[in-house]
């Protein structure tokens, strides 16, 4: 794909880059919202932040320019690359536009936007599934409609993939935009879900998209603009975001943090360094002008959605977004619920997922949500399918793996020459002991919690089930995690598999 080239891989997220006619966006990316006739903070300021692309309404440029061609780009003195939406927006919250979908295209094109979209109907929350199943219909209608007229333009065009909140309707969109040659497919998410922080309903309606559409193509998500949610939804597959948000909550006096949003009310401290909060205190932004406060929380609030992406991205680096989302389903109880929806989408993030990124970064285990992490569910997956069912039918030795390198405890290195020898690990599982200085096996860094004994175990239980041994003999070091385990394996398993445990002494 000549438009679109992924880099980086982690979980369904990705760092790319995205070529338009007036220049490279790189993905994760996300688009702050302009006004065209009355933009705060301006432009160039949004630039100087690190924005190099912005997203416009089409619609209200051709209402204010009443129809008449003009270059968006002369328009908004912006020479980066421009993103166009089409006036769907507005249709779902002022009812009908005085405007048709080939009149809107066509003023894309022709006043040369980089990214168009077509005149979608976006369902909202407030339609019934057959109110949302046309709006669905009609949007594809005039997806077919507009292709004669994109088709011999060089600007990339998006294709809305309508249907939320209804997930059959999703699935539908995402599976009927194969047919057609857009460049890009638009989540058209129900802003409402967002103001109430439903994540959870997000996570699973992009995931469902996620699903089901072409994997190569970017995956532009509608509307989320908040810094609590964005790395839950790249994950999934999200490439491109816009938000109007900094702006709208700024006019509202909210100020967005990495984990919520405060009213500016409530603030005694700013707890943030960028240019603005190093420079003013809470107390100074309440006493500024209106014009002059919005300005400062519209730049604020972008400068914390810009470090939130910057934080993902590092994080698909080092390929350890699964523990950056660990570590933020903490923050808040709506991105725990967010999370635990995650947690049903492994298969979805191990399709993409690397196994190893060969890269010297070790994961990092942390706690019993640890063990969802797709990358290590892969590695375990893929040892017990490739490796282990050679154990089948015999009588094993089943020693802990305490101290690195497993293969060079002392309990372990002179056996290691017989073949019925296995390692078995709170995360990390059964394993034979040739795999202790591979990665995750070596690389890892872990906090075992001996209240979980029992999830931890559960897995490891059916490792062994499925291994079918005649017999098995589990070693443990008296007052270790190992005791724990061992005692819970041999209460589970006696009744199946002939299991003894010894303490090493
Ligand atoms: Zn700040």
């Amino acid at each position: 794909m000549e438009y679109f080239d992924p880099r980086e891989y982690d979980l369904a997220g990705r760092i790319a880059r995205l070529k338009t006619r007036h220049g490279v966006i790189e993905t994760p990316y996300l688009f702050p919202v302009i006004d065209p006739t009355r933009q705060q903070p301006p432009l160039d300021t949004v630039r100087k932040l690190g924005f190099n692309a912005v997203i416009t309404n089409a619609y209200l440029f051709y209402k204010r320019n009443r129809g008449r061609v003009k270059s968006v780009h002369e328009s908004l003195n912006w020479k980066y690359p421009i993103m166009a939406d089409s006036g769907g927006y507005q249709v779902l919250i002022y009812g009908d536009v005085e405007i048709d979908n080939t009149t809107i295209v066509n003023y894309e094109k022709k006043i040369g936007v980089d990214i168009g979209v077509i005149l979608d109907i976006p369902t909202g929350t407030r339609m019934t599934f057959q109110e949302a199943w046309k709006a669905v219909q009609t949007t594809f209608d005039r997806a077919v409609e507009a292709l004669p007229i994109i088709m011999d333009s060089d600007q990339l065009w998006v294709l809305p993939i309508q249907g939320a909140p209804y997930k059959e309707l999703v699935k539908y969109s995402s599976i009927r935009a194969w047919r057609y040659p857009y460049h890009i497919h638009a989540f058209g998410s129900p802003t409402v879900f967002l103001e109430k922080y439903d994540y959870s309903k997000i996570v699973e309606l992009v995931a469902t998209a996620k699903l089901y559409l072409p994997p190569h193509k970017p995956l532009h998500i509608f509307g989320v603009g908040h810094p609590m949610i964005l790395p839950f939804l790249v994950a999934l597959g999200g490439d491109l975001f816009d938000s109007a948000s900094y702006i709208l909550y700024a006019r509202d006096n909210r100020y967005m943090t990495e984990t919520g949003t405060k009213r500016i009310d409530e603030l005694s401290y700013l707890p943030c360094n960028c240019p603005v909060c190093s420079k003013y205190t809470a107390e100074e932004i309440r006493k500024l002008p209106s014009k002059e406060r919005v300005k400062l929380l519209g730049l604020h609030n972008l400068y914390v959605l810009r470090k939130e992406l910057l934080k993902t991205k590092q994080a698909i680096k080092e390929g350890r977004l699964w523990e950056y989302l660990e570590y933020k389903s903490k923050a808040h109880p709506t991105l725990r619920k967010a999370f635990e929806i995650i947690k049903k989408y492994i298969n979805l993030m191990n399709k993409y997922n690397p196994l190893t990124k060969g890269s010297p970064y070790a994961m990092f285990l942390i706690n019993v949500d640890s063990l969802y992490n797709p990358r290590l569910v892969n590695t375990r997956y893929s040892t017990l399918n490739n490796i282990l069912t050679s154990y089948k039918g015999r009588r094993l030795g089943l020693y802990p793996a305490l101290y690195k390198p497993y293969n060079q405890q002392e309990w372990i290195s002179n056996k290691i020459s017989k073949a019925n020898i296995l390692l078995y690990h709170p995360y990390l599982g059964i394993f034979p002991p040739e795999l202790s200085n591979t990665y995750p096996y070596f690389q890892h860094e872990e906090s075992i919690d001996t209240e979980f004994m029992d999830k931890y175990s559960e897995k490891i239980i059916s490792e062994i089930s499925n291994i079918k041994p005649v017999a098995i003999t589990i070693y443990y070091v008296r007052n270790t995690w190992s005791e724990h385990i061992a005692r819970i394996l041999e209460g589970k398993l006696k009744r199946v598999i002939d299991v003894k445990i010894v303490e090493i002494t």
